[in-house]
C-alpha cells in the first residue's frame, strides 16, 4: 500500500511517526522543510528568537517512513496525483493530508499587504527583526505595534512582546513601544470562561497594552490601521509594524469533484476521518473538518491535529493489515493560554466532564507540560 503524508506538524508528524515497519505497508511524508515547527511557541520565537523546530529525519527513525522534502502544489483526488512545485508527479494508494491552515486576512484592505502574520518561523523572524531594530538606537519612524485579533494567539504574543519591551527597555534605556491590541468581538480570549478571561484582561493591561475590543480593523496602510466602533466612529492608529492573528482557514491546495467543505473551508471527513467520497483519504488537522460527540466541529488546535494524527498513523497500519479502521473520538484535555513568561491561565478536565480552572505558575507549567506530552509523543 503506497501511502503519502502530506505536512510534518501537529496532524501529518503525529500520523507518521506512530508507523512501525509494517509489510505492505510503503509510506512517504512529503514536507517543505527538513523540520517540525512547534507553532504553538511561535510568539516565543517571534519576541525572544527562542528556537521552534525539530530536524525531522531523526523523528522518523525506526518508522519504515521515508522523508521527501518538497513543495506540494496541488493535490487532485479523481486522479490520485500529488503534484509537487518541482513538477513531478507522486501517485498513491492511500493518501493523508495534513497541510494546514493559512490566515485569513477576510478581504480587510490593505490587510494582506501590509500586516505579517505569525504561521511560520519566516514570521517570528520578521517581527523578532523589528523589534531588536526599534531598539538599535538609530531606528526612525513609528515604534509602536499593532496587533489585530484577540485570540489565543494575538494574546500570546502581545504578552510576550511587551515582556520583550520591557527588557530591552530597561537595558537599552528607551523607552518602550506601546502595543495594541485590536478586537472586533466583544471580549478577549472567547474561549476561555468569564473568570480567566477576566485574570488575562488584568494582566494585559498591567503590561500596559492598549486593549481594544469592540473595534473593527477596517483598513491598513503601511504604517496605520484604521478601526471602527460598533457605532460607527473611526480612529486611525499609526504603527511601525501590523500583525495580523484575527483568522484562519484551511490550506485550499485539493481538488476533488465529490469534496464537501465546510467553515473556513476545511474538508468534511467521515467517523475516520476520511473524506466524504474518497475512502482512501484522511484529511486531519487544520484543513479537516471532523465533528465531535455532538456534532460540532472539531477546533483548529494542536492537540487536536496531535489526536487525529495519531489515530491516522494507526488506522494505516490497521488498513496494511487488514483489520477494521477504529473511529475518531476527540477529546479536550484542557487549554492552557500563556501570558509572558512564568505567567498564564487555563483549565484542565476533570473526571464526569468537570473543569479545574488553573492560573500563574502552575498553569504556565500545565501549558509546557502539554509541549512536552507532544515531544514524547513524536519520540
Ligand atoms: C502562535 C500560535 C500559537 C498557538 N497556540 C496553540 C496552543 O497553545 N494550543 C493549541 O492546541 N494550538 C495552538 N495553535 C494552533 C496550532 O498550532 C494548529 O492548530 C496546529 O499547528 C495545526 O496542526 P496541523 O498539523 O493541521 O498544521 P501545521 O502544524 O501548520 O502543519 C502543517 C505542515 O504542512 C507543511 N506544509 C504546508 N504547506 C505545504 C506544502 N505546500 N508543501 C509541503 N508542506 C507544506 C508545513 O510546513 C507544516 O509543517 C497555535 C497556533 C499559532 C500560530
Amino acid at each position: 500500500m503506497k501511502t503519502l503524508i502530506l505536512g510534518a506538524g501537529y496532524a501529518g508528524l503525529a500520523a507518521a511517526t506512530k508507523l512501525k515497519p509494517t509489510p505492505g505497508l510503503e509510506a512517504l511524508l512529503v514536507e517543505q522543510n527538513a523540520y517540525h515547527t512547534f507553532e504553538t511557541r511561535l510568539h516565543e520565537a517571534a519576541a525572544h528568537n527562542t528556537r521552534v523546530t525539530l530536524p525531522l529525519i531523526p523523528l522518523l527513525r525506526g518508522t519504515g517512513v521515508n522523508l521527501e522534502q518538497a513543495q506540494v502544489d496541488s493535490v487532485n483526488l479523481d486522479e490520485r496525483e500529488v503534484l509537487l512545485k518541482d513538477g513531478r508527479v507522486l501517485t498513491y494508494d492511500t493518501l493523508v493530508v495534513g497541510l494546514g491552515s493559512v490566515t485569513n486576512f477576510y478581504r480587510i484592505p490593505g490587510l494582506a499587504e501590509n500586516a505579517a502574520e505569525l504561521k511560520d518561523v519566516a514570521d517570528a523572524d520578521e517581527i523578532f527583526t523589528f523589534v531588536n531594530r526599534v531598539y538599535s538606537g538609530d531606528y526612525v519612524g513609528n515604534r509602536d505595534i499593532v496587533v489585530g485579533g484577540a485570540g489565543l494567539t494575538g494574546v500570546e504574543l502581545v504578552t510576550e512582546l511587551a515582556q520583550r519591551a520591557e527588557l530591552l527597555s530597561k537595558a537599552r534605556g528607551l523607552p518602550p513601544f506601546q502595543i495594541h491590541l485590536v478586537e472586533a468581538g466583544p471580549k478577549i480570549l472567547p474561549v476561555l470562561d468569564d473568570a480567566l478571561r477576566a485574570k488575562a484582561q488584568r494582566t494585559l493591561e498591567g503590561y500596559g497594552i492598549n486593549v481594544l475590543t469592540g473595534h473593527r480593523l477596517m483598513q491598513a496602510t503601511a504604517d496605520s490601521v484604521t478601526v471602527q466602533t460598533a457605532d460607527g466612529e473611526q480612529k486611525v492608529i499609526p504603527a511601525g509594524k501590523i500583525i495580523w492573528t484575527g483568522g484562519i482557514q484551511a490550506r485550499d491546495i485539493v481538488r476533488g469533484e465529490k469534496l464537501e467543505k465546510g467553515p473556513g473551508g476545511r474538508i468534511a471527513v467521515d467517523a475516520e476521518l476520511r473524506a466524504k467520497g474518497y475512502p482512501d483519504v484522511f484529511v486531519i488537522g487544520d484543513m479537516g473538518l471532523a465533528l465531535n460527540q455532538e456534532g460540532k466541529p472539531v477546533p483548529t488546535t494542536a492537540q487536536h491535529a496531535g489526536q487525529q494524527g495519531r489515530l491516522t498513523g494507526k488506522n494505516l497500519m490497521h488498513l496494511a493489515k487488514g483489520q477494521p479502521l477504529e473511529a475518531y473520538e476527540p477529546t479536550t484535555l484542557g487549554e492552557f493560554v500563556s501570558l509572558g513568561g512564568l505567567m498564564a491561565v487555563g483549565w484542565m478536565k476533570l473526571p464526569w466532564n468537570q473543569k479545574l480552572a488553573i492560573t500563574g505558575g502552575i498553569a504556565h507549567v500545565m501549558k509546557r507540560a502539554s509541549e512536552w506530552r507532544w515531544r514524547a509523543s513524536i519520540d
